[in-house]
């Protein structure tokens, strides 16, 4: 059998092993003590008799826009349960703060807003955008160098509306900073909005979560997987030797036929000494944005109105950046009596006393520079005996990860025939 390695573990790599596994030799290496990257469960011991697992990375997805992935779930007997993907925003910048956008009451659950004309606008705005929107996806003449911020810009959409829908909604579906979501480019936005029924008010897919938290498939994976796990073992150098690689990695060197990257682009460029110039370029076009990820049971992130309370809580202050926050009780179906949230970016306005663990995720920053790398990826697949796949190939969910793998592996396989 040919022999692979595999860097990195997240889905991308644990989907291409489970591609591959029956007819290769692999090695998964992982930098990390535990399998899974982005999929990161944790057991938090809420009192002397309760532990709850809490999701810190990917939590939620649907059945229509995660196919391939939902699929895996059902072959490996995954159970999955509904999920609640409401979602409230809290803004000092609005006059009247807090806003749920889930159905007509929790809209208006102030009644001053029936009187208010701004709640009418908002609304008749989203459905204005959502409209421009699909009319620009139907039609032929597109120009898709237009960031968000130029379309919103050309079609006179309020400081209002950007401040109190746009930017909250993109950024925390993006876990990005605001000036981000407003750089993303306009049709890529659109089409994604689009394919996960977010152009439309009503019909929103519903969406579910890994019962148990996200591990239980990776766990069923490291049950089934013909391959040789290497946690703790990160990979520090690549280089190509004839026609095989050298591997260095923290617990030795060792041979192989091919490679499969499938850690994050920036983390490619410091080990990929096997690459050529273009191979290197169209990584180094891709760059992350670093988050700290924090999981607590600080309640002052939430609304201060219960009411308002949702699964994904996007509060912005006047001094500081946004802070996204999950409702892991919400999202999750997890006893309302403990709260667990996990909130992105908080800075210090997290109660010390409360957090359960600090973490820092990397998330893909899809500006123009990327989606001209991503278009050129499939041409480089195969050069230097290597593989790319990673979330960030599409869009950075789930979904894109496993999509990304299956092309790299029948690219492999095609060259490897
Ligand atoms: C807070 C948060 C919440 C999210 N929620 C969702 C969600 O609900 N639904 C959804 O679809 N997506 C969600 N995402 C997006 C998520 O990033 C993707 O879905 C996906 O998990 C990314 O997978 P990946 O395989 O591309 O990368 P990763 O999961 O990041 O895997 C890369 C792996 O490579 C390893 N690695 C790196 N360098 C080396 C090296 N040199 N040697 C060995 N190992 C190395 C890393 O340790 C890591 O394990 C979320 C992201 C974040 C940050």
């Amino acid at each position: 059998m040919k022999k692979i390695a595999i860097v990195g573990s997240g889905i991308s790599g644990l989907y291409a092993a489970y591609l591959l596994h029956n007819s290769y030799d692999l090695t998964i290496y992982e930098k990390n003590n535990y399998l899974g990257g982005h999929t990161r469960t944790l057991n938090i011991n809420y009192n002397e008799n309760v532990n709850i697992n809490v999701d810190t990375g990917f939590i939620v997805f649907n059945k229509g826009n995660y196919p391939n992935f939902y699929k895996m779930l059902c072959d490996l007997k995954i159970d999955i349960e509904k999920s609640d993907m409401s979602f409230a925003i809290t803004s000092t910048a609005l006059e009247d703060p807090e806003i749920k956008f889930k159905d007509f009451n929790s809209y208006f659950a102030n009644k001053a807003r029936l009187l208010n004309p701004k709640y009418y606008n908002l609304l008749y705005n989203i459905n204005r955008f959502n409209n421009l929107s699909k009319k620009t996806l139907n039609s032929l003449n597109i120009d898709n160098k237009k960031s968000l911020a130029d379309f919103l810009n050309d079609n006179n959409f309020s400081k209002f509306f950007i401040e109190s829908y746009i930017v909250p909604m993109g950024s925390s579906i993006w876990s990005c900073n605001p000036s981000q979501i407003l750089e993303f480019p306009y049709l890529s936005y659109i089409r994604f909005m689009k394919n996960h029924g977010l152009l439309s008010l009503i019909n929103q897919p519903q969406w579910y979560v890994i019962k148990g938290g996200s591990k239980t498939y990776v766990e069923a994976l490291k049950k089934l997987l013909k391959a040789k796990i290497r946690l703790n073992d990160e990979v520090l150098n690549v280089e190509k030797l004839e026609n095989k690689l050298k591997i260095t990695s923290k617990e030795g060197v060792s041979s192989y036929d091919y490679v499969i990257y499938s850690n994050h682009p920036n983390q490619v460029l410091k080990i990929g000494n096997n690459l050529d110039n273009e191979q290197r370029k169209a990584m180094d076009s891709i760059k992350y944005s670093k988050n700290a990820v924090i999981l607590h049971s600080d309640c002052s992130v939430m609304p201060k109105n219960k009411k308002y309370w949702a699964s994904w809580i996007y509060k912005k202050t006047n001094k500081s950046l946004p802070i996204l926050t999950y409702w892991m009780n919400s999202l999750q179906n997890i006893d309302k009596n403990y709260p667990v949230f996990v909130s992105l970016n908080p800075g210090d306005k997290i109660n010390k006393s409360k957090i359960y663990d600090i973490h820092e995720l990397d998330h893909p920053i899809f500006n123009s520079e990327a989606l001209v790398a991503q278009e050129r990826i499939p041409d480089l697949q195969g050069r230097n005996l290597t593989f790319f796949c990673g979330a960030y190939h599409k869009y950075g969910f789930h979904e894109d990860g496993v999509l990304s793998s299956i092309e790299a592996v029948s690219k492999l396989k095609e060259i490897d025939n």
